[in-house]
């Protein structure tokens, strides 16, 4: 049995699905109009971390992540890069794909486009509107009225945070709006994309169009609403109240949500500038070690993101890579292995990745320690350790690779390498033994340390200093 943390009633709840086995997930997904920063990345990772693990134990997951494509910043962008805001969306589009295969994402089932949407999202706007919850401002915008939806405010807890004076004179939201009342339908200007509606011709504002895509998909059938913490106001309180309003009841049974990731004391995005993207990233640091980075705390605090704390996460991820150094997977029975276990029960506690890592360590511990004495024994735990560490979307990577990434060594430097290493599998299969230890030696002094397993020898750089 999994436990939760939903955002609705503010504690740990059992899942149950509303179908069976079957898990219906809608997360919030990115909208297009640049490339995706790591703040991104770590909402991305991690329900890339709950796909993986509710399909492992058993759940047939539909999992929906929309992509926003039209929106006003979008238009700006594309405006200033003097191309269509299809062009744009398409490019940026295409670059996210890029970036959540580097980070070995499996793709969501479904990747809704706010604009293949448009008859959802109008239908329920005039659902809306019917019932009295919407309205039409000066500037033909369609409105959503507050004042119809008692509730408002429930869901964020911010209730008092809005009644306080003090805190509505700082808040943005207010400071745009005036009242607290969203836009459902943007009326067009002159030269923006447009789509007809019966208000005119223009766009979706930004909350209705995932209630609309979760709503034309899933229906109330909703087990897993998720995105980031910064989400919570007003997006999905604003999504509440449409959904809540157009179609009676809820609609979503479970909320989760992630922190945000830090950079010098702000919040990581792009409106403050203050962001490295997922591609400046994987150029310095191996995916597994951002995937470790983003995951090694729970995921509902805040992270720091540094240097210091990245090159952390290369060392803890490094540990593992070296434990599976020389080691091959065998066909075992491991369901009832302790280590497998106490993982499964890490994570069925809302999906406590610090301690399911904790115990992946052990088990690399473990097998340093048996690959002296009893190989058998190693590659047994090796094998739990990769069906486990892979559950987390890390160690698909041929160990050698992982421990050898970013040499910079010239060709003729590995090929000397591989000449010694060579000539020493040689001395030793005569029984050589002092000179295959000269040659040993000799690599050790240009910085190689030497592996030897019963698949022949391994080379690595000693200290790496290159992540
Ligand atoms: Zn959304």
């Amino acid at each position: 049995m999994i436990k939760i943390f939903n955002t609705l009633n503010k504690k740990k709840e059992k899942l149950v699905p509303i179908c069976s086995k079957m898990i219906n997930m809608y997360v919030c997904g990115i909208t297009v109009y640049d490339l995706c920063h790591i703040g991104h990345a770590r909402t991305l990772i991690f329900f890339d971390v709950v796909f993986r693990y509710l399909q492992y134990i058993g759940y047939n997951v539909n999992y929906v992540r929309n992509i926003t494509d039209i929106d006003d910043k979008i238009i700006k962008r594309a405006h200033k890069r003097k191309e269509t805001y299809d062009q744009l969306s398409n490019a940026m589009i295409y670059e996210m794909q890029k970036d959540c295969k580097m980070l070995n994402l499996i793709p969501p089932k479904y990747e809704p486009r706010v604009t293949n949407y448009m008859n959802e999202i109008i239908n329920m706007i005039q659902i809306l509107y019917e019932k009295g919850h919407a309205y039409i401002n000066y500037d033909n915008d369609v409105l959503f009225n507050l004042s119809t939806y008692k509730n408002y405010g429930v869901f964020s807890k911010k209730i008092k945070f809005f009644l306080s004076t003090k805190n509505i004179k700082h808040h943005t939201f207010f400071q745009k709006e005036k009242n607290c009342d969203f836009v459902l339908w943007k009326h067009a200007k002159s030269n923006e994309p447009s789509w007809p509606s019966p208000w005119g011709k223009g766009r979706p504002g930004w909350h209705i169009e995932c209630s609309a895509i979760n709503y034309g998909i899933f229906g109330k059938n909703c087990d897993i609403h998720g995105g980031g913490a910064d989400l919570i106001f007003p997006h999905h309180e604003n999504e509440v109240a449409q959904s809540v309003c157009a179609h009676t009841g809820a609609q979503v049974n479970m909320w989760m949500h992630t922190g945000m990731v830090m950079y010098k004391n702000n919040k990581m995005s792009k409106s403050l500038g203050n962001y490295y993207t997922i591609k400046s990233c994987l150029k310095k640091y191996h995916p597994d070690v951002i995937r470790y980075f983003l995951t090694s705390s729970h995921y509902r605090s805040q992270i720091n993101y540094t240097n210091t704390s990245l090159k952390q996460a290369y060392y803890a991820v490094k540990r593992l890579y070296f434990a599976l150094l020389g080691t091959m997977s065998l066909p075992i029975q491991y369901k009832k292995n302790k280590f497998y276990l106490k993982f499964l029960s890490a994570m069925n506690d809302d999906f406590n990745t610090p301690k399911a890592y904790a115990i992946l360590f052990t088990l690399a511990r473990k097998i340093n320690s048996y690959k002296e004495k009893n190989m058998h024994q190693a590659n047994k735990l090796s094998t739990i350790l990769r069906v486990l560490s892979n559950l987390l979307g890390i160690l698909y990577d041929n160990p050698d690779n992982f421990l050898n990434r970013h040499l910079n060594l010239s060709q003729n430097k590995i090929q000397q390498i591989n000449t010694l290493i060579q000539e020493r599998e040689i001395d030793r299969k005569f029984h050589k033994w002092k000179a295959a230890d000269i040659k040993r030696e000799q690599l050790k002094s240009m910085g190689i340390i030497l592996t030897d397993t019963k698949n022949g020898t391994r080379w690595f750089i000693k200290n790496n200093k290159k992540l």
